[in-house]
């Protein structure tokens, strides 16, 4: 069988990243991120697309949505080349929903469920190696190494000012996205708040049940 298409939903810091590194590799297909690809090109020339700003990073540092033309085209690319794939921080709006359907079908659509007092509390403690990669927190998941704490750096985004408008933004216009998937009864929802170990177990059976 082909592999699997997988897409997962939830807030910022609901544990998208975490849980589509391990299905990547747990069901060897491609990790397809929409914020790590923006991170890595935030100051890409948009000025052509005709869009408020010039560069993704405006949109990003005050948690805007970059504008639909500019994801639409980076997500359209990654999954031509994916061979299985999971797909991780689209759809944020219907718009995007719409044209993803066009991209492509699903074998999997699943929701990360966590409530919004956690979801902020997650994200303002959240910090980042910038050596490894590794992402650890303050409270939950602080590094053992005093030389990876000293070096540890907060993402951009996430000040507590920023994260509330992420959040807000989540709610305006991805809600509507996951709604559009219970509709269709295409959604499986998994509960975010439980440690990432249990949530990695309902993950992965729900991946194993539906392909
Ligand atoms: P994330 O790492 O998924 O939380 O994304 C970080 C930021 O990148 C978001 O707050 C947006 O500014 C931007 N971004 C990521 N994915 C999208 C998307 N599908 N549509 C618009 N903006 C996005």
């Amino acid at each position: 069988m082909a592999q699997p298409r997988i897409l997962i939903l939830g807030a910022p810091g609901a544990g998208k990243g975490t849980q589509s590194a391990k299905i990547s590799e747990a069901f060897d297909v491609e990790h397809v991120t929409t914020g790590d690809a923006l991170r890595a090109n935030k100051d890409m020339d948009i000025s052509e697309m005709d869009t408020e700003y010039d560069t993704p990073r405006e949109y990003m540092d005050q948690g805007e949505l970059v504008p639909d033309e500019v994801v639409n085209a980076i997500v359209d690319e990654a999954l031509t080349q994916a061979d299985g794939f999971v797909l991780d921080g689209y759809p944020r709006n219907l718009e995007q929903a719409e044209e993803l359907e066009d991209m492509t079908d699903l074998d999997v659509v699943l929701s990360l469920d966590v409530s919004e007092e956690e979801l902020v509390h997650r994200l303002t403690g959240r910090r980042m190696d910038p050596e490894t990669g590794d992402i650890y927190h303050l409270e939950y998941n602080p590094p053992e190494d005093p030389e990876v704490e000293a070096r540890l750096e907060q993402r951009d985004d996430d000040t507590e000012e920023t994260v509330r408008e992420r959040l807000r933004v989540y709610r305006e216009n991805t809600e509507p996205v996951i709604e559009h998937y219970d509709d269709e009864g295409v959604l499986e929802r998994v509960d975010g708040e439980q440690a990432p170990n249990e949530v990695w177990a309902d993950v992965k059976a729900t991946i194993e049940d539906a392909v």
